[in-house]
């Protein structure tokens, strides 16, 4: 455990609070997708003296003074980033996956430009042209969607929509989706309609870093990826792009989007994509992806509907509508038993985004605390059993006291 003693002496009500957080992650399951557990290297780096500094600009061109150290910084995550994902080009600094994003298009677009990408509601994301989000706002978006029949994005039906459209850029990435992607299949698409490729890997990035799924980097003009998902990094996000973009993608991010980089986030980044580069990262990737496999098999052999039927990542998106509930119902369930899970739209969903008719279930978490194919078993059983008896309080709060004896076993990194 870290210890606290200056926070605890000086507030002690905030660090109750975080107190309190740290009891209800170490006792709850965490199955949302997109969260993980940092390291206590990762952890500590992001509470260094780093966070005092401003070094807008770059390594070498920077707008303040003092700034030796931080370009040693900054520098050693650009190339460890670069060795993960065989990058040309890498900017560090994105504060988060949606502002990485507006860069992408501040770099390559103009506002009204026409973009192609996923739909919210099949999978994508809100920075993928939703109209509540700045990129449905500033730009021109039009959608593809999965296979009706499979779930599958066919690469050929997205090529029927970029002939039409004729798109400025064709995004491809995805929140909820399964699947493996043939990069090189939307590349000769875009080649064909003369649009720029950008890859949104948020989700998948520490699956691809560890060599696990294919990698967009060497073969799309321009690649974007959260640092805290399956990289199990700080939160934040970078930029990775082919040589000859990277002026344009380093003056987007600053000073088109930005002012001065978080250096102590981007020191955690560092430490990260360390970690990301060690033998052991690719055994715990290789892990969550037998995890997920496992888990969807359970779910299968108990009557759940998976979207696509199946996984090829870290995630499986279920249709609850066959156990009579909707997502909504199901997050609510699951929140009482101490498992954490996100609702989710389902293709075509006919219910209204409030109240879906998925659940996202996701393994990087439980993997982290070291849970393997036995425990995943185990907590499709505590999920199914919990739907069952929803009615019944009692039976619930056993539930709850099964969740928290599994979690004792399983400490988080930062507890142990
Ligand atoms: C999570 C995610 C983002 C956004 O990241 P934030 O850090 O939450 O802004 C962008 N794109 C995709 C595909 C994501 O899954």
């Amino acid at each position: 455990m870290l210890s606290y003693e200056n926070l605890s002496g000086q507030d002690p009500e905030l660090y109750q609070l975080i107190k309190k957080e740290e009891e209800r992650q170490a006792d709850e399951i965490e199955l949302i997708a997109s969260e993980n557990y940092v390291s206590k290297a990762v952890l500590e780096a992001m509470g260094t003296v780093l966070t005092n500094k401003y070094s807008e600009g770059y390594a070498g061109k920077r707008y303040y003074g003092g700034n030796r150290v931080i370009d040693e910084v900054e520098i050693m995550a650009i190339e460890r980033a670069k060795k993960l994902f065989s990058a040309e080009h890498v900017n560090v600094q994105p504060l988060s996956g949606s502002p990485a994003n507006a860069a992408v298009y501040m770099a390559f677009l103009q506002p009204g430009d026409k973009i192609l990408g996923l739909k919210l509601d099949h999978g994508g994301h809100l920075s993928h042209g939703h109209p509540v989000n700045f990129s449905g706002m500033l730009y021109d978006f039009v959608q593809y969607g999965v296979n009706e029949k499979t779930g599958l994005i066919d690469p050929e039906e997205v090529r029927e929509i970029a002939l039409k459209e004729k798109p400025k850029m064709l995004v491809v990435g995805f929140s909820a989706y399964s699947r493996e992607v043939d990069w090189q299949k939307f590349q000769d698409i875009a080649d064909e309609v003369g649009a720029y490729t950008f890859a949104d890997i948020a989700h998948v990035a520490g699956l691809i870093a560890a060599g696990e799924m294919n990698n967009p980097v060497p073969v799309f003009d321009v690649v974007s990826t959260t640092t805290h998902k399956t990289l199990r990094g700080p939160r934040g996000a970078m930029i990775m792009c082919k040589e000859k973009y990277a002026k344009q993608i380093d003056k987007a991010v600053f000073p088109g989007m930005q002012g001065g980089p978080h250096d102590h986030i981007i020191a955690a980044k560092a430490v990260a994509f360390g970690e990301a580069l060690r033998p052991e990262f690719k055994e715990y990737v290789k892990q969550i992806m037998k995890n997920a496999k496992v888990m969807a098999e359970e779910f299968i052999a108990k009557g759940y509907k998976i979207i696509s039927g199946g996984t090829d990542n870290h995630l499986l998106v279920v249709d609850m509508a066959t156990k009579g509930i909707n997502g909504r119902e199901a997050e609510e369930i699951l929140d009482k038993v101490g498992i954490s899970v996100s609702r989710s739209t389902i293709p075509n969903d006919p219910n209204p985004p409030m109240k879906p008719s998925g659940v996202r279930f996701g393994t990087p978490a439980i993997t982290t605390r070291g849970m393997k194919e036995s425990e995943t078993k185990k907590i499709v059983e505590l999920i199914d059993k919990a739907i069952k008896n929803r009615g019944d309080e009692e039976a619930l709060s056993k539930i709850k006291q099964e969740v928290k004896e599994m979690c004792n076993k399983f400490p988080l990194p930062t507890s142990k």
